[in-house]
């Protein structure tokens, strides 16, 4: 079976070593990852692991609404310079988030406007983080339209919401957090999509799945991004599918979302 982590973090120091990660990867039938930079300080490390492993990672360069306060003055200059050297990026992890320790809107706002626009100008494929803030992210995408491909990651949204989102060529990311018993209702929504819209990723290091689908344990409750597998037979038990073919399903997914 192949798989694809539509979206991680393989670059943040708390997931260990590059080398032993991609072996891992490797062992587990992961053949590729979307490497999702969430601040500019990351953009090098995100770019450095695309370069080691040109096959398997697929580079992110974005900034998270959650770092949207500590953007330089030439951020957006910085951000096409990366996309002009990476053919095959992505942009994000951006978004909008109002949560309770989130950044203000008002600092959030023109940080992802103005991702939405690199994005379509480049024709890149965004990822978008969307918490609690569904209404200002349909208003955004009316003032900045989006590239034709973008995902939701981590979609914890209604259906009502997804059938909104995908005339506008949204994909829907899952990962390991939606199988704990509490998040039930997740599962419901993802049973109700479109099958040729549904990812699968790890978020690795964060949302850790409950310990039936951690085939990968590591110290502190970091999720390891080999735990992807493991995650897909999880979503798959959960659609009545055969694994192999929840596999297959997100692989050519996610082949058709981010190209190659
Ligand atoms: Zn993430």
């Amino acid at each position: 079976m192949i798989w694809i982590d539509s979206h991680n973090h393989l670059h943040f120091p708390r997931l260990g070593e590059a080398t032993a990660l991609l072996a891992s990867l490797r062992d587990a039938g992961v053949a590729r990852c979307v490497v999702n930079a969430t601040a500019e300080a990351e953009w090098a490390a995100v770019a450095a692991l695309a370069v080691v492993d040109p096959e398997r990672i697929v580079p992110a360069f974005g900034i998270h609404p959650w770092h949207a306060p500590e953007v330089s003055g030439l951020w957006q200059e910085r951000l096409a310079g990366w996309l002009e050297r990476f053919p095959q990026a992505g942009v994000g992890e951006c978004g909008l988030d109002r949560s309770a320790a989130a950044p203000e809107e008002e600092l959030q706002w023109p940080v992802f406007l103005a991702q939405l626009r690199l994005a379509r100008e480049w024709q890149r494929t965004l990822t978008i983080h969307c918490v609690k803030a569904w209404g200002l992210l349909f208003e955004a995408l009316a003032v900045e339209a989006p590239p034709p491909r973008f995902v939701l990651h981590g979609f914890s949204g209604s259906v009502e919401t997804a059938r909104r989102l995908l005339p506008l060529g949204a994909y829907f990311s899952f990962c390991g957090e939606f199988l704990q018993p509490r998040r039930a209702a997740v599962l419901e929504t993802f049973r109700q999509l479109p099958p040729e819209r549904i990812l699968l990723e790890t978020d690795a290091p964060d949302m850790l799945p409950p310990p039936a689908w951690v085939s990968h344990p590591l110290a502190h409750c970091c999720n390891h991004p080999a735990n992807l597998p493991a995650i897909g037979s999880g979503l798959a038990a959960a659609l009545g599918m055969p694994v192999a073919a929840l596999a297959k399903l997100t692989t050519n997914n996610a082949r058709e979302c981010f190209g190659g």
